[in-house]
Order: structure tokens, then sequence, then C-alpha cells
């Protein structure tokens, strides 16, 4: 069934102005679920004044008031759980285990907003001079934008919203045209929480919209998740426009196998980091370096469990692995396994060209492990996005963080071992932002930082808990002076 895809703006939904951009696919059917407008000036200008006129008011709502909306928000996202999974498995096609765990992620930061009181207070302190304090508030910044990926329709967009918000900021989501179902579920319960009309606004659209939100002079601040070139793009408009920005761009995460890992839980973490959500997560792995003997054994027992994955319509029981989100991303990845092979690795598992029965307009594409990828080659350095597994061999672990450092992305890198030293060694030298030892999938929890390195992330302050707040307030420094000969005695 076709629906159609309004903008939020102002605290109703609207028709979009302009014309119809990109078809919203079921990835797994085919199904057409709508159409995408294809965005435009209009639209973004009414979002931005609704945010505007809204702005005043919202910040003067006291903290504690201002969360009592994200504690609603929180209720009625757990009563409208399994209905919002099932929206994102629908069009962006991961599994609903998977669709659940992205969105209890987003529910996180929607908890861990709830804490602005305590999280938004500046500090002081009383005679840096004689008679004289100085104290620090943070004061929100205005109208923020966020514009997302398709690769977790609901939970990127959560990384911004909520602490926006809180600070006492209004907001405007650009959600990724491929995938705007999700949020706008989320944005109807939003307005069911009561919360004034023009503090969240949903614009949805394409690179219309985004240059709108870039070069309007209002949008103070502008977060970004998508890919390395559009971020590199998006930072560097918006920073000429004068704006905060933070970009966070795309991957190629790396996992360092030892000898002494535990080669059964090793395979199983690293088939899961490999495959989940079909390669499509910004924290997974791509390629797995092994060490010295790790070499044969994991690539036997990867290869066995690659093969054995159930691959299928996300919504299905016991499937394991959906489909990629459009057919142009098969096309690619396809392309993608192609050049691996020409460029000297061994297709040990080759995903190209399956079907799962009765599901022919989907665009699948199976596990695949590449082996022997040379370090040097252009593979070893393209981000995939889709369930590829490349493994290089390394003579030892300087030579496995060589490798890694190498890379143009900072995005993630894990090690297996059970050797603490060596942990210790890989956490200390490797240049990624977010690291794991014996985790497949190294996602910060809501109250840390998502960080991000190199060719992942531009900027300073990251998403997610104290660094979103500190990118969403601006810190005015306060100087006082009350000399007692000035106040009338009491
Ligand atoms: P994308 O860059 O194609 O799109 C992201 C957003 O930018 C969408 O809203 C899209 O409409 C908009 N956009 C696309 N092209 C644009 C253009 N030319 N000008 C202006 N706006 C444009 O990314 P995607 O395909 O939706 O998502 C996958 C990418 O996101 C991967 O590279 C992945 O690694 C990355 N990602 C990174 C993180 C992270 O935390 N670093 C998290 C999730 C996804």
């Amino acid at each position: 069934m076709s629906t159609e895809i309004l903008n939020y703006i102002g605290g109703e939904w609207r028709r979009p102005l302009s014309g119809e951009g990109l078809e919203v696919i079921n990835p797994a059917t085919g199904d057409v679920l709508g159409h995408s407008p294809s965005g435009g000036q209009g639209d973004v200008e009414a979002a931005v004044q609704a945010a505007a006129a809204a702005y005043q008011d919202w910040r003067a709502v006291p903290p504690a008031e201002r969360i009592q909306y994200l504690f609603r928000l929180k209720h009625l996202l757990e009563e409208h759980f399994e209905e919002i999974a099932r929206i994102i498995t629908t069009e962006n096609g991961k599994t609903l285990a998977e669709a659940r765990g992205e969105l209890r992620r987003g529910v996180e930061n929607v908890e861990v907003a709830c804490g602005i009181p305590t999280l938004m207070q500046g500090y002081n302190l009383e005679d840096v001079a004689r008679g004289i304090d100085e104290l620090m508030f943070r004061q929100p910044l205005g109208v923020v934008a966020a514009i997302t990926p398709f690769n977790f329709p609901a939970m990127i967009p959560l990384w911004f919203l909520p602490y926006a918000i809180a600070c006492g900021n209004t907001f405007i989501l650009k959600p990724s045209d491929r995938v705007p179902l999700s949020m706008a579920r989320i944005v109807d319960l939003i307005g069911q929480t009561g919360l004034p009309a023009g503090v969240v606004n949903v614009v949805n659209g394409g690179k219309g919209a985004v240059d709108a939100l870039l070069d309007n002079p209002a949008v103070q601040a502008v977060s970004f998740v998508g890919s390395t070139p559009v971020a590199r793009y998006i930072y560097a408009r918006a920073s000429a426009n004068g704006k905060r920005v933070q970009c966070q761009g795309g991957a190629k995460n790396h996992v360092v196998v030892l000898p002494d890992a535990d080669p059964e839980t090793t395979t199983q973490i690293i088939a899961d980091s490999a495959y989940g959500c079909a390669g499509q997560r910004c924290l997974a792995v791509s390629v797995a370096v092994t060490v010295g003997d790790a070499r044969q054994w994991f690539r036997d027992s990867i290869t066995k469990t690659a093969a054995s994955l159930r691959v299928g319509d996300g919504l299905a029981d016991g499937v394991q692995m959906g489909p990629v989100i459009s057919h142009a991303s098969q096309r690619r990845i396809e392309s993608l396994i192609k050049a691996g092979t020409e460029q000297g690795a061994m297709a040990a598992v080759d995903g190209r060209g399956i079907a799962p029965s009765g599901l022919t307009h989907g665009s699948f594409v199976g596990p695949t492990v590449l082996d022997g990828v040379p370090a040097t080659s252009e593979l070893a350095e393209t981000e995939i996005f889709g369930p590829v597994l490349s493994l290089i061999h390394a003579a030892d672990i300087d030579e496995a963080i060589a490798i890694i450092s190498r890379n143009s992305y900072g995005n993630a890198s894990s090690i297996f071992t059970s050797s603490g030293a060596a942990a210790r060694k890989f956490r200390n030298q490797i240049p990624t932002g977010n690291v794991g030892v014996n985790i497949g999938v190294a996602a910060p929890m809501a109250y840390f930082p998502f960080s991000g390195w190199k060719g992942s992330f531009l900027g300073v302050l990251h998403a997610q808990g104290r660094d979103a707040v500190e990118f969403y307030t601006d810190k005015k420094v306060v100087i006082e002076r009350w000399p007692k000969e000035w106040s009338r005695k009491f």
C-alpha cells in the first residue's frame, strides 16, 4: 500500500510544495511504499519559519518541564515499539530483531536527554578577583537541523532530536528520502506528547531540501550522518555559511584476529558484525586481518558460518539477514565483489545473484567472504556497505595495526584476543574513534559520544551524550561585580 509522504511543519502534517522524488521501496519485496517529495526551498522555508517562531517561547520553558515531553515520548515509543520496528524492517530491509535493536538504541537517547537539567548545567566561581564572581551558563543555539541516512531510519534521527530540543533549540529533520516512514510514525507520536507546535519539524526530500537548510541564515547548526563525499560537501557549505557543523561519514572497519582468540565466539561475533543489517551498519566489520595461525582456522570457520546464514524478508521468522537497500546498491556491491576477485582475492563464499524463494523483486546480496584481498588493493580502501567480508593476512600485530592505520577512514576497529597486553597495545595505537576488544560492533551507548576519526568524521563534537549537549548549546560567561557601596542598606 502506498503512503502519502507529508512534511511536519508547525505541528501539522502538510503536503509538500515540491513534486515527487525518490520511490520508497520495500527492499525485500520491491513493493512501492510511497514517493518522497523532491524537496525544495519552499518547504524548508516554511519549516524554518515555524521553528524560528517557536524558539523564544520554547527556550524559556524550564529544562525540567521540557523533558516531560521526552518522558511522554519514551512511553509512547515503548507502547508502539513493535509497530515501529515493523515499519523500520519494511522500509529498510533489516530483520525484525535488528529493527528492535535499533529502536532500543534510539529510545536510550531519549532517556539520556531526560537528564538535561543536570547535563546542561554550567559552572561558576566566586571571587575570581576581589568582589567579582564569574558564571558560565549554557544556552540553546536557536533553530538546528539534522540530515540523516537510510541505514538507521529511527535511531540516527534520535541521536540528535531529543538532545536538541531538551537543550531548548527548535529542530528540523531531513530524513533519508529512501526511508521516511519510521520517523513519520515517531513524529506522529511526538505530536501526541503535546509538544508545542514548531519545536520539531520534518521536511522530506533530497539534495534540494538539504541545500535549502544549509543556506538558510536562521539555521544555526547542522548535524549530518551519511557517506563521506556528502559529509565533506555539507561540512564545507554549512561552515562557509557560518554554521556549527558535525558530519559523520562513511567507514571501512577492521577487526584483528590474533591466534589466541577463541575460535568459536570470535567467528560468531565477527559474522554478526559483517552480515548483520546486511553489512549496512557504519560499524560493520568490512575487513578481518588475521595474524599468524589465525589465518587458517578463521577462514574455515567464517566461510562455514557465512554460507549457513538464512537470507530473506526481514519480517519472516528465522531469517538472519535481509536485503540491501536498493537494486542500485545490489549492483554496486556485486561489482565490488567482482573487482575484488579481479584484484587478487578469491570469493570463498559468493553472494552474487541470489534470490530467496518468492522474493524475485527484492534486492538481495548473500553473505560473501573475499579471501586474500591484497592489503594495498583499491578494494581494501573502498567502503562496500554490504554483506562482504574481506580477509587480509598479517605476520604480526604491528603489521595489522599498520594496515588499519593506512586506511583513510577511522570509524571503528576491534581486536580479538585473550592477551591483555595485545589488547592494550591495540587500544592505545589504533587510529579509530570507536574501539572494540572482543566486541564486533563497537557502538557507544547513548551516554558516550558516538566517535569516529579521520575520513569518518568532520567536526569536533560527536553525537550522543555530553558531546550532544555541548554541540547544541553555546557557553555564555558572565562576570559580575556588585560593590557594596552601590547597594542600599536593607
Ligand atoms: P548518503 O550520504 O547518500 O545520504 C545521507 C543523507 O544525505 C540523506 O538524507 C540524503 O538525502 C542526503 N544526500 C544524499 N546525497 C546528497 C547530496 N549530494 N547533497 C546533499 N544531500 C545529500 O548516505 P546513505 O547512503 O543514506 O547512508 C549510508 C552511508 O552513511 C554510508 O557511507 C555509511 O557508512 C554512512 N553512515 C555513517 C555513520 C557514522 O556514524 N559515521 C552512521 C550511519 C551511516
